[in-house]
C-alpha cells in the first residue's frame, strides 16, 4: 500500500460540516485472539435458540433477491401478542442501537434538556451530540441508585436504562411510575436491554401512560447480539413517530434472516427460560466469588456485574486480566473508573476469571 492510502485519515475539507466535531462511541473490542475469554461486551454465553439457528439457515433461499416486508409485520405480530399488545404498539429496528437513534430524533428533540443519568450507557450522549440535542446528567446517588425524585425538573424527556448500564442496578416498577406521574408533559424512554435477567418491565405501564417507551434487544437475553434486531414499544402515537423518521432513513432495517430469525427465537420461551436461568444462576457465583476476593459489588439484575476493589485501579486489574487473556471492559470516567464490568460467562469462564483475580488482588 502506497503511503498515501495507509495513513490514518484525519478531518478533511470533503467533511460535512460537523463531522470533525462528532464523537463517536467505542463499542467493546471484537479481537481475534484465541483462547481469550471474552468477558467484555455482555453477549451471553449459551448461544442462540437452535430453532432460531434452523429459521435463518431455512431463510438463506433464492427469495433473498427479494425486499424483505419493510413492516415486518410477522415480528411485530409475535412481539405484541408475547407482550400483550398490538402490532400498532411496536416498533423495531436494526437493534436497539438503531431504535435509539430514531427515539431521539423523534421523540427528545424539543427545547428543554433531556434528563438522563452522569453514569448511564455511553451511547445517549452520542445520539445527542449527533442530533444537536441537549442532555441534562442527573447524578446517580452515591450506592449508584437512581433517585426518582431527582427527575422532578423541567425537561423535554427523560432515559433511563433499566436495569442500569453499565452499574447493573434496577429501578423497581414503582420507581418507574414515580418518574412517570412527576413528568406527564414527557416522554420517559426505558432502555431494557438487560431486563429478562431479573428487572421488572415497564411494559405493563403502557396503557396506563402514554408518554412511556420501552426498549429492549434480542441481543442480549436472546443470545442474538450477532443478528441485529431491537424494538420499542408504547402507545401507538410513539411508535408512529418512530415510523415516520424510519420511513426517511431506511426502508429495510430488518433484513430477510433478521426477522426469520427473531420470530423463531421468540417462539422458542423453553430455551430463553433455561438459558437466562443459567446466566442468572453463574452471575449469583460470580457476584459471590468476588466478594470473597475483597471486591466491593453493585447488586446486579444485568447479565454483568459492576465491581471494584480497594486495592487496585480499574485500569491495572483491566491490564492485568488482559495479560491472562482475560477481556472485561473498563470505563475511564469520572466516578467510576475504579470499576470492572464483566460479563457473565459460561461457568468455566466464570471459575477462570476468579481464579486469575484471586492471583492478581492476594498473591501468595
Ligand atoms: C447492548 C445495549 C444496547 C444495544 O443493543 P443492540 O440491540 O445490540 O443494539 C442498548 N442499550 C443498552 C443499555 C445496552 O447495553
Amino acid at each position: 500500500m502506497t503511503a498515501a492510502l495507509s495513513r490514518m485519515p484525519g478531518a478533511s475539507p470533503f467533511w460535512s460540516t460537523g463531522v470533525a466535531e462528532l464523537s463517536p462511541y467505542t463499542p467493546g473490542e471484537q479481537p481475534q485472539i484465541p483462547g481469550l475469554i471474552k468477558l467484555n461486551t455482555n453477549e451471553h454465553p449459551h448461544g442462540p435458540s437452535p430453532r432460531a439457528i434452523a429459521a435463518i439457515q431455512a431463510a438463506a433461499t433464492d427469495a433473498l433477491r427479494l425486499y424483505p416486508d419493510p413492516d415486518a409485520r410477522e415480528l411485530k405480530t409475535v412481539l405484541a401478542e408475547r407482550h400483550g399488545l398490538t402490532p400498532a404498539h411496536v416498533f423495531v429496528g436494526n437493534g436497539s442501537d438503531e431504535v435509539l437513534a430514531h427515539v431521539f430524533r423523534a421523540l427528545l428533540k424539543h427545547d428543554r434538556p433531556v434528563l438522563t443519568p452522569d453514569v448511564g450507557y455511553s451511547f445517549y450522549p452520542v445520539y445527542a451530540q449527533l442530533f444537536d440535542i441537549a442532555l441534562q446528567p442527573v447524578p446517580l446517588k452515591d450506592d449508584f441508585s437512581v433517585d426518582p425524585a431527582d427527575y422532578r425538573q423541567p425537561n423535554g424527556g427523560i432515559v433511563l436504562a433499566n436495569p442500569n448500564a453499565p452499574t447493573g442496578r434496577a429501578l423497581s416498577l414503582d420507581g418507574i411510575r414515580a418518574v412517570l406521574d412527576a413528568n406527564p408533559q414527557s416522554v420517559l424512554v426505558v432502555d431494557e436491554a438487560y431486563v429478562d435477567f431479573g428487572a421488572e418491565s415497564a411494559v405493563s405501564l403502557i396503557a396506563e401512560y402514554p408518554t412511556v417507551l420501552v426498549v429492549q434487544t434480542l441481543s442480549k437475553s436472546r443470545a442474538l447480539a450477532g443478528l441485529r434486531v431491537g424494538f420499542a414499544m408504547g402507545q401507538p402515537e410513539l411508535i408512529e413517530a418512530l415510523e415516520r423518521i424510519k420511513g426517511c432513513f431506511n426502508s429495510y432495517p430488518l433484513d430477510r434472516l433478521a426477522q426469520a430469525g427473531a420470530v423463531a427465537a421468540l417462539q422458542d420461551e423453553a430455551w430463553f427460560e433455561h438459558t437466562r436461568r443459567q446466566v442468572m444462576g453463574a452471575r449469583g457465583i460470580l457476584s459471590q466469588g468476588l466478594r470473597d476476593l475483597g471486591f466491593e459489588v453493585l447488586p446486579s439484575q444485568a447479565n454483568f456485574v459492576f465491581a471494584r476493589h480497594p486495592g487496585h485501579t480499574g485500569p491495572a486489574l483491566l491490564a492485568a486480566l488482559r495479560q491472562r487473556r482475560i477481556l472485561v471492559r473498563q470505563f475511564n470516567k469520572p466516578r467510576i473508573a475504579d470499576f470492572l464490568r464483566i460479563t457473565v460467562g459460561a461457568p468455566e469462564q466464570v471459575s477462570a476469571l476468579l481464579d486469575a483475580l484471586a492471583a492478581i488482588v492476594s498473591p501468595r
